[in-house]
């Protein structure tokens, strides 16, 4: 897996290789045209670790914020992107967010909010609509087994099953690391991506 194939262009079709959290910010986004500052710092580090450039994320997400200027663009949200790349402020560079990072960060507040992650944060009746929309598993019993992971509250876990189910056949599994799956965000990108090529 090449850095460089993620680009501004193909982040929308790469969602089926992301974890729920991240679809869900994805689709956030092309519903509302922009993300709040927790959806951006969340999404921004997770697509700055997945190999999206500086030039690349700020050409993407001015490209997704649609519904403004050019000069609000700048004014408002491309300082934001530049300092995810410690290109801003202290000029430190972050990391991407782990699953604990995420799960016990502020959670979302706001209709507009699409950070944190929707194991924790959707009520099972929510979740169930959701990965039924999404065609998550072949049939309704795939998604009940992530259904009940979430229910025990192991969120982790879920995530986990979720991966599984998109990616059956276990031999095919073996070569691919799913031990960070659950634990991070781009272990779960990486290794489907893996699991494609
Ligand atoms: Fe995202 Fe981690 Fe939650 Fe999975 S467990 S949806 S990767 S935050």
């Amino acid at each position: 897996f090449q850095a460089s194939m993620v680009t501004p262009g193909n982040v929308p079709k790469l969602v089926q290789h992301m974890p729920l959290c991240m679809r869900t910010m994805q689709t956030g986004l092309q519903k509302d045209k922009k993300l709040r500052y927790h959806g951006r710092l969340q999404y921004g580090l997770f697509l700055k670790g997945a190999g999206l450039s500086l030039e690349d994320a700020l050409v993407f997400f001015q490209r997704s914020f649609s519904n403004m200027t050019a000069e609000q663009w700048q004014k408002e949200y491309s300082y934001s992107i530049r300092h995810t790349y410690g290109k801003e402020g202290q000029k430190k560079s972050k990391s991407a967010y782990n699953c604990s990072g995420i799960i016990n960060s502020q959670p979302p507040s706001h209709p507009g909010d699409h950070h944190g992650c929707p194991y924790k944060e959707y009520d099972s009746d929510k979740l169930s609509k959701l990965l039924q929309s999404l065609k998550i598993g072949s049939t309704p019993g795939d998604r009940q087994a992530i259904v009940n992971l979430q229910k025990s509250k192991h969120y982790n876990l879920a995530c986990l099953e979720h991966f599984k189910v998109m990616h059956p056949n276990q031999e095919a599994l073996k070569d691919i690391s799913v031990d960070n799956i659950g634990n991070h965000p781009n272990a779960w990108f990486r290794a489907s991506l893996a699991y494609k090529e």
